[in-house]
This record gives structure tokens, sequence and C-alpha cells, in this order.
């Protein structure tokens, strides 16, 4: 193909691209223009009316002040952000414990900025979020892949076994899990925690991107005392945020302090900053679209079994379901049908998020019609 610039024939390949970079593709889950979009994990409820129009005033306000830069340290919002941690996850946070940045992912990546890098390493259990290893290769931090039962918990003494063989520098627990919506128990964070720090010490991450829709309390009350566990969060799932871009954490402010290193100056927009906020005041209405969310997928459980599929127990607000000979094929039958659910590559299995009633209606009948013909 010949480009605006008449080279024919240059690619990727022929740029002086970092090596590990090389024969590499993004991340990238298909954004198909189907009817029933049920593949990334997102909040199918646009956000409430009453809730936009607070978020144009707050960006409206914000809007008078562009000609300066953002509050470098976000504290407002950190300040409300450590409120509803505090509200919701049965111990208390201040915003000193508090960092926010664009995305759960960019939070990650300033962690692993400031605890990983060229020589370190990352251990994560997998099968789990792809992110974890593609933000370790982006920021040179080698990559362990440890181990997961076959049922997709995490077996404590093989993982301990791992991070003792290992002594990466960070550890990844993701609760509940992506994509197999598996959760795991304080036990096990603590249990892997002390392994980590008799290896090393090393920085565990707890992603708890899901827990909203957990059946489980919030890992939060673990970092008390444990200045090396982080928990990560996010506002694109519970929240319904995908669009606005918020992640944050919460750990000793020594790791608030640490990421502080590592981030662009300004990092989080006035714009950013504002919709957050308005977003935390409707924190009520948002949560009661959780539990509507958490009974749908309890639903997706029950019915898929009741089809004769294999779901592994879900935390999340999506279903890991199976088995499939060919996963692939199976994820395009159901796609044909107008239903786009998500391929993660785990063989035999499948994801699918918890949509509305009638998006979740649309794909039990295109599973259902999929199980006859696969007996037919
Ligand atoms: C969706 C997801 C995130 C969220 O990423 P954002 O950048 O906050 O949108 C983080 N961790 C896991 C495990 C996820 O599935």
């Amino acid at each position: 193909m010949e480009g605006a610039d008449g080279m024919t024939g240059f690619g990727l390949d022929d740029l002086p691209l970092r090596d590990e970079l090389r024969g590499k593709s993004p991340y990238g889950a298909p954004q198909l223009d189907v009817p029933v979009q049920l593949n990334t994990n997102e909040n199918p409820y646009e956000l409430p009316e009453p809730l936009v129009r607070r978020i144009a005033e707050r960006v409206a306000e914000a809007a008078r002040t562009l000609n300066r830069y953002p509050d470098r340290d976000a504290v407002e919002l950190r300040t409300e952000l450590a409120a509803y941690l505090t509200r919701t996850g049965k111990h208390p946070v201040g915003k000193e414990n508090v960092w926010a940045a664009n995305g759960s992912n960019e939070v990650l990546q300033q962690l692993l900025q400031a605890f990983g890098g060229p020589g370190r390493t990352a251990i994560g259990f997998e099968p789990s979020y792809s992110m974890h290893a593609l933000i370790a290769r982006g920021t040179g931090t080698g990559w362990i892949s440890g181990p997961r039962r076959e049922d997709f918990t995490i077996d404590v003494a093989a993982a301990r076994r791992a991070i003792a063989e290992h002594a990466p520098d960070v550890v990844f627990i993701t609760s509940p899990n992506n994509p197999t919506g598996t959760a795991v128990d304080a036990g096990t964070v603590l249990a892997l925690y002390e392994a980590a720090q008799a290896a090393k010490p090393s920085l565990v991450v707890v992603d708890e991107a899901y827990v909203e829709f957990s059946h489980r309390d919030s890992l939060l009350p673990l970092i008390e005392g444990r200045p090396n566990l982080v928990v990560s969060r996010t506002m694109s799932k519970a929240f319904g945020a995908a669009g606005l871009r918020l992640g944050y954490l919460a750990a000793h402010p020594a790791v608030v302090d640490a990421v502080q290193l590592v981030r662009l100056p300004y990092h989080l927009s006035a714009v950013t900053q504002a919709t957050a906020l308005a977003a935390l005041e409707h924190t009520d209405t948002l949560l009661g679209y959780v539990e509507q969310l958490k009974a749908e997928r309890d639903r997706l459980v029950a019915e898929l079994r009741a089809i004769g599929y294999e779901v592994t127990e879900s935390d999340a607000n999506f279903v890991q379901f199976g088995r499939f000979e060919d996963s692939h094929t199976a994820w395009q039958r159901i796609l044909d049908q107008g239903v786009l659910v998500r391929d993660n590559g785990v063989p035999g299995w499948l994801r699918v998020t918890a949509g509305t009633p009638q998006e979740n209606d649309a794909f039990l009948e295109a599973v259902r019609a999929l199980k006859k013909e696969q007996q037919a």
C-alpha cells in the first residue's frame, strides 16, 4: 500500500521500534456494530438524565478556567473517592491514601513505571486481565505467567511457589478476575502478600475493577499495616462511565508519593475531574443499577446452566461459559445471531457481559439455538 508520503511497503517493522514491541498487536476487543454488544464488560445503562445535567453544569464551571492547568494533585476528587471507599469498603481511607488517573489502566501503568521497569518483573495468575501483561511490556517490565487451577481459582501453594521461585517485583491479583469472574478471599491475598514480602519484598496489586458486582466484600481493609499492598479501582464498570476514563487506587500514602514521581504533570484534565465529581454525587443511583446487573448476572448463570452449559462461578458483571470444542466458531455463530460476546482466547470458553434484561434474553436465545445446533 502507498502512503500519503509515497513510501511503498513501509511498515511498523521498518521503524526503529523497541525489540520487544516487534511483531506484536495492540489491545483490541472488536468494536463491531451489532445490535447486542456484550463483549467489553461495559455497563449497559446510559447515565441518568439528572446526572447528565449535573455533568454539564460542573464541566461548564470548569470550562471557565481552562486557560489554567488543572489541579495537579486532584485533591477534591481524591477526597470524594476516599469518602466513597470509606463508605462502601468497610475501611476508612483519606485523600492521602488515594490516587487517580485516566482509567485504572493508567494507574497500573504508573505503578509499573514506579515499581517495575527494565530489569524487573511482574507476575499475574492466568488466564487474567491481558492488559497487565501488555502494560508490563510497555514499561519494559518482564512478565511471568503464574498458574491457576483447572477451575480458574488460584492454587495458593502453587502461586506461593511461583512467587518464591521468580521473586517478582510486582504481583497482580485480580479479584474478581477477568475473564473468569473468580473472586479470591482475604486469606489468599494475605498468603501471597506474605510470600511476596519474603521473596523480595515486592508490591502486591489487587485489581478490584469489578468489586462492586461481587458477592464478597472488598479487600480494601487489607491495606491497613501493609504498605506494599495496593487496591486498584475504576469508574468504568460499576459507575457506568467507561467513556470518562477514571481509575484510582487506595494504598499507604507512600505509594501515592511513588506514583507522583512518574505521572505526567497535569495528567488528569479539569474536565475529567469535574465529570468524575459529578458522577460521585450520584453514587446511590449508579449503585442501584449495579444491583440490577448483579441480579441479571445471577440469572445468566442459572439459565446458561439450565441450557446445559458449564459456567464459572462469577462475582463480576460478566459470565464465563463453555465448553466449546472450538470457541472461535461458537463466538462466530453467536455473532451471526446479532450478539457480540468475547473470545478471550481461553480454550473452550467464551465470556458474556451482563446487559439489560432484553439484551440478556437475546443472548440466551442465541446460545439456546447454538446448543440445539451442536446437539443435532
Ligand atoms: C475493565 C478492567 C479495568 C478497567 O480499566 P479502565 O482503564 O479503568 O477502564 C481494570 N482491570 C480489569 C481487570 C478490567 O477488566
